[in-house]
C-alpha cells in the first residue's frame, strides 16, 4: 500500500501573509498581473500583508532593470507590498534570491546530514533546476540514472564542495493536500517527477528549495500561483516537512490563455505589460483581470478598492485556463 503525507491542515487563524515572487527575466504579461492581483486581494480582504520577492537566482537571465520595472508595473495597478522589494523593506530579507546563498546552504546542509541527497551527473536536469517547472515547459520525470542501486544509511552529504549536481531521494508516497481553488491533491512524487535537483553543479541553488525556505523564513501563510504549478507543490510540501516548517495554504490559479488556448509567455507581446500599458488605464485592467477571476460579472472598469469587498476565493473558477483575449 502507497504510504501518504498530508499537508497540515490546521484552519489558519492569525494576520494572512501572501506573496508574490516574480522572475526578473522580462517585462511581465498579464498571467503575472493575474496572479499578482489575486494573491493581493485575498490577503488585503482579510487585513493581511503581501510581501514582494525577487526570485533572480538564474543569474543568467534575471537583470536588476527588469526588477525595477516589475515594481513599477505593480505600483501602476495599485499593487503596493508592505515588505520587500529592492529595498529590502522588512526583517525577513534580504528578499532578491540571489542575496540569500548561506540561508540556502543551511537549509541544504540539514537535508545533506541526514543521507538524503546524492551527486548527478546527467547534464539537462542541471539546466532546468534554477527555473519554475511550469509544465508546459517540458517537465521530464528522473529516471534515477544516479540514483545509488544501495541507499548508503546517514552518509552525509557535502553541500558546499560541489563534484556534481545535488538530487533528493523522493519516496514512492502520495502528498496529499487541498487547494484553495482546485481541492483534494494527492500526487506522488516518484511517479510525478522523481528525485529531484536541489543543487546545481555549478552552484545554483535549485527553485524548490529556495521558494521553500523564503515562502517559511518571510512566513508566508498564502501562496498563490498558476496551475500549473501543483505538482511542484507537492514537491515543495515534501521539503516543507522535510525542513520542519508550518505548510502554508495554497491557491493555484487557472492559466491565462490566448484565444488558441496556448498559455501566455514572455515572448507574447501582445499581452505584455508595457504594450498593456500604452493601450489601457490601470482600472480597465483591473476590471478584465477580475473579470477573468469572476470577481465581478462583467468586465468594466473598476479601482482596487472596489475589488477588495468583491474577493471571494469560491469565485475563482477551478479550470485549467481561462482566456485573456479582449485586454
Ligand atoms: N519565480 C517563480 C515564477 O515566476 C515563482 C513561482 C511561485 O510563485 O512559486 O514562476
Amino acid at each position: 500500500m502507497e504510504t501518504q503525507t498530508h499537508a497540515s491542515e490546521m484552519p489558519f487563524t492569525g494576520v494572512p501573509k501572501g506573496r508574490f515572487a516574480p522572475s526578473p527575466s522580462g517585462r511581465m504579461h498579464l498571467g503575472n498581473l493575474f496572479t499578482a492581483l489575486v494573491s493581493w486581494l485575498s490577503v488585503k480582504s482579510r487585513g493581511g500583508k503581501w510581501v514582494l520577492r525577487i526570485e533572480d537566482l538564474d543569474r543568467q537571465r534575471s537583470r536588476e532593470e527588469y526588477a525595477m520595472q516589475i515594481e513599477d508595473d505593480l505600483l501602476w495597478l495599485g499593487l503596493e507590498w508592505d515588505e520587500g522589494g529592492l529595498k529590502n523593506i522588512g526583517d525577513a530579507g534580504p528578499y532578491c534570491q540571489s542575496m540569500r546563498d548561506e540561508i540556502y546552504a543551511d537549509a541544504l546542509r540539514s537535508i545533506g546530514d541526514r543521507g538524503l541527497l546524492y551527486p548527478c551527473r546527467c547534464r539537462r536536469a542541471d539546466i532546468l533546476a534554477t527555473q519554475a517547472p511550469h509544465q508546459s515547459d517540458g517537465r521530464v520525470v528522473y529516471a534515477g540514472t544516479c540514483r545509488p542501486s544501495e541507499r548508503p544509511p546517514f552518509l552525509k552529504t557535502d553541500v558546499d564542495n560541489l563534484v556534481a549536481a545535488l538530487r533528493l531521494y523522493v519516496p514512492d508516497e502520495n502528498i496529499c493536500f487541498t487547494d484553495l481553488v482546485f481541492g483534494k491533491q494527492s500526487i506522488n512524487l516518484a511517479r510525478h517527477c522523481g528525485d529531484f535537483v536541489m543543487r546545481r553543479a555549478d552552484g545554483a541553488w535549485a527553485y524548490q528549495l529556495a521558494v521553500v525556505v523564503d515562502d517559511a523564513l518571510m512566513g508566508v501563510t498564502e501562496v498563490v500561483r498558476g496551475c500549473d504549478l501543483l505538482i511542484s507543490t507537492a514537491q515543495q510540501i515534501y521539503l516543507y516537512s522535510l525542513l520542519g516548517y508550518d505548510t502554508p495554504e495554497f491557491m493555484h490559479l487557472p492559466l491565462i490563455c490566448n484565444h488558441l488556448g496556448q498559455r501566455l509567455s514572455k515572448r507574447d507581446a501582445m499581452m505584455d505589460v508595457g504594450t498593456l500599458r500604452k493601450n489601457f488605464t490601470a482600472r480597465e485592467v483591473l476590471g478584465r483581470l477580475a473579470y477573468m477571476a469572476r470577481l465581478i460579472p462583467e468586465p468594466v472598469p473598476i479601482g482596487l478598492g472596489n475589488l477588495i469587498p468583491e474577493f471571494s476565493v469560491e469565485r475563482i473558477p477551478a479550470v485549467g485556463c481561462v482566456i485573456g483575449e479582449g485586454v
